[in-house]
């Protein structure tokens, strides 16, 4: 499994000199199983990945399902400008979760009202009608995909995602159910903790929200992001193998968040997992140990559309993408 992040930042872009190692585009996720490609959320981000698939793919149909956690800005504001959904040969699918579909599309039909946009949501030709989730686990193509709610004001879908025998959890905009020493513990916010935890166990990578410093943090509750230490406790104990921060700060600039980031290895000692702060345009390739476990099964979402038969990728694309 290939993840390429295509947008890290959250609440709003953030592009400039101070930003640029970072990088400032909002919420987007690349991922590739073999020929298939999955993208979590569709910030900013998207906007680079569409240009890249149009020119992968040149005049070959594209077939891609595009996941999304929650209708914020930061998730939604790049649909418009992903350039494949324009194009009628294409299959772009928009998978929303469990009785989010109409909120989905009505949030996405908005967004591209001529009083926000030059251009009417019903011109995205290779865009199909708002799909939903009709469970906690499902199939998507290759994909395993598993969903837990959030703690985050409005809702947010939390994903694991399994193919090719790896693993990864998302998890992008989350507040911590109880943060230590900030917000009490009550029973009910430390049981949804630790079926949080248990959501993410022994995930190969996990990619979460760390918006806020622990000094920040206590300025910002309610606000519904993460606090680092808990962010990189929540990784530690459901051992996780690699930790990915996410969701940076508008405000954060290239040298908070790498303090940031030298803050969350010295929490995680004497942990071994490998943490990084998520960096746009990194590519991160998840190779099982294991004997390979293929999720491709007949059932996918809940329409019986036929999926048309995927292209394969070209090896020198895959050796193209820079790590
Ligand atoms: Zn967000
Ligand atoms: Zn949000």
């Amino acid at each position: 499994m290939k993840i390429r992040f295509r947008g890290v930042r959250g609440s709003i872009p953030s592009p400039g000199s101070t930003t640029a190692r970072y990088g400032g585009n909002t919420s987007c996720i690349e991922v590739r199983a073999g020929s298939e490609i999955l993208i979590l959320d569709a910030g900013t981000g998207i906007r680079s990945l569409g240009a890249d698939l149009m020119k992968e793919f040149g005049s070959r149909p594209i077939d891609a399902s595009i996941l999304i956690s929650h209708t914020h800005w930061d998730h939604i504001q790049g649909l418009p400008f992903f350039a494949p959904a324009f194009a009628a040969n294409n299959r772009i699918r928009v998978i929303a979760p469990g009785n989010q579909a109409a909120t989905l599309k009505r949030a996405l039909a908005n967004q591209m009202e001529p009083i926000h946009f030059p251009v009417g949501v019903e011109h995205m030709a290779g865009l199909g009608e708002v799909e939903e989730l009709v469970s906690n686990t499902a199939i998507i193509g290759a994909f395993k995909i598993s969903v837990t709610e959030l703690n985050h004001p409005g809702g947010c879908a939390g994903f694991r995602v399994e193919a090719n025998g790896v693993s990864l959890a998302y998890l992008p905009d989350h507040e911590p159910f109880c943060a230590r020493g900030v917000v009490p513990k009550t029973a009910a916010a430390q049981s949804r903790a630790e079926a949080l935890t248990e959501f993410v166990q022994g995930v190969d990578l996990l990619i979460v929200d760390a918006q806020y410093t622990a000094a920040e943090y206590p300025q910002r509750v309610g606000w519904g992001h993460g606090c680092l230490p808990n962010t990189v406790a929540l990784a530690a104990d459901a051992g996780v193998k690699q930790l990915a921060l996410f969701h940076h700060d508008p405000a954060h600039d290239d040298h908070e968040i790498e303090a940031m980031l030298e803050s969350a290895r010295e929490l995680a000692l004497p942990n071994n997992m490998f943490i990084s702060a998520a960096t746009e345009n990194e590519t991160i390739t998840l190779v099982s140990a294991a004997p390979k476990t293929s999720y491709r099964v007949s059932g996918v979402v809940h329409d019986s559309a036929k999926r048309s038969a995927p292209e394969l990728l070209q090896p020198d694309c895959l050796k193209s993408r820079s790590s």
